[in-house]
């Protein structure tokens, strides 16, 4: 039988890269100030095999790349394609904090995979898409002004965005005030760009109550909005709650981008809890583990949408059929980027990456099809570890 490379260490570097126009209040979350700036912090994992393959995942998940201590014996001395073993192992050695870190593990050896085989993901998983069509996801919106900061700022950048080829627009709103803010800001964009591209609401759970994500979506419900995602404070656990909500409110919920894994995900669609289904590679144990709640969801007849935006996530909606739409997370009329400018072969992901066919392309080169720029990676690194 033929034996895959053998898994002989892992190295994760912390490196920071700096976000224009942004600047932190306190410990919370940036907001825009003209000429300001802040910092996003964002992991590289090596995975390395003893033929010399490596694989490389560059990612936002600081605490998910912490538990990769928890990971490092079971995953070191193993066989680097037998992923789905060392799903269900990590999975497990994990099930005590949440299943961090194992979605990082899968997706570097998705990539070595692709290099082993001389083949990109999509490819290996019996994918056909090479263009995703794609929506731009805003940051939060600004307290102070300029930036996104007003009803018309939104409705504006909802524009610049269909002009630039966008077919979709998903707002997330400001983190906190009152409803009825929320609520006249997407009235506005509808009546801008409504009927033009189609238009997602993400309250990211912020609403205080069910009532409260209740009168909103009346509001959706009256704009004919595409998706409700994650509306109220149950932190988009409550499969019984949204049941509910969706009795009093028409808008489809997207909702467990807060639940992580295959079981969970099933248990809320079966409880009729969701109308779309989310998954997210980073989560929910991968690229394997994204294909499993995919296929769950084709099982049910359920759409189902990825989270956020990478080569990894690129990879794994080219191989859904039962999957809308690419985000583009996250982005700002003056301020970003939001995504390391770690890229060497043409890719990136920024609010100018969309064609003119209102789409994104997914990489053709083996594995992932990203290189990284390591001297960035190692010039900006703030910490690190490697595993042997
Ligand atoms: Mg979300």
């Amino acid at each position: 039988m033929t034996k895959g490379p053998v898994i002989t260490g892992i190295d994760v570097h912390e490196f920071k890269f700096e976000v224009r126009n942004m600047e932190r209040t306190g410990r919370g979350a940036a907001q825009y100030v003209a000429g300001g700036k802040s910092h996003i912090t964002n992991v590289a994992l090596v995975v390395h095999t003893d033929v010399g393959i490596t694989g490389e995942y560059i990612n936002s998940r600081i605490t998910d790349a912490d538990a990769i201590r928890l990971l490092a014996d079971i995953v070191i001395g193993q066989d680097a394609l037998e992923r789905e073993y060392l799903y269900a192992e990590t999975k497990r050695a994990t099930q005590q904090v949440g299943r961090l870190g194992v979605g990082l593990i899968d997706i570097a050896l998705w990539d070595i995979a692709g290099k082993f085989h001389g083949a990109p993901i999509f490819q290996l998983l019996g994918g056909h898409r090479r263009r995703l069509p794609t929506y731009a996801s805003t940051w939060n919106g600004d307290e102070s002004p300029g930036g996104l900061s007003t009803a018309k700022d939104y409705a504006d950048f909802a524009e610049q965005c269909l002009d630039m080829g966008y077919p979709a627009y998903k707002i997330h709103p400001w983190r906190n005030g009152p409803v009825q803010r929320d609520i006249e800001m997407a009235l506005e964009v509808a009546k801008r760009v409504g009927g033009k591209m189609d238009l997602m609401w993400d309250a990211a759970c912020k609403y205080e109550t069910l009532a409260d994500a209740v009168k909103v979506g009346h509001a959706l419900d009256e704009a004919g909005y595409y998706w409700y995602e994650d509306p109220y404070k149950d932190t988009g656990m409550s499969a019984f709650g949204h049941k509910k909500l969706r009795q009093l409110v028409k808008t489809p919920l997207l909702m467990t981008e807060f639940v992580r894994m295959l079981e969970p995900h099933v248990d809320f669609a079966i409880a009729e809890g969701t109308d779309f289904l989310r998954a997210d590679p980073d989560f929910d144990g991968g690229i394997t583990g994204t294909m499993k709640i995919a296929h769950a969801g084709e099982g049910l007849g359920l759409d189902v949408e990825v989270h956020a935006s990478n080569a990894a996530r690129r990879h794994a909606m080219a191989a859904m059929r039962n999957s809308n739409y690419y985000e583009m997370a996250l982005v700002h009329p003056n301020a970003g980027p939001y995504n390391p400018p770690v890229f060497l072969n043409g890719y990136s992901e920024t609010l100018e990456d969309i064609g003119s066919d209102g789409c994104v392309a997914v990489p053709e080169g083996p594995g992932l099809g990203v290189e990284h720029d390591w001297d960035f990676i190692m010039k900006n690194r703030t910490d690190g570890v490697e595993y042997r």
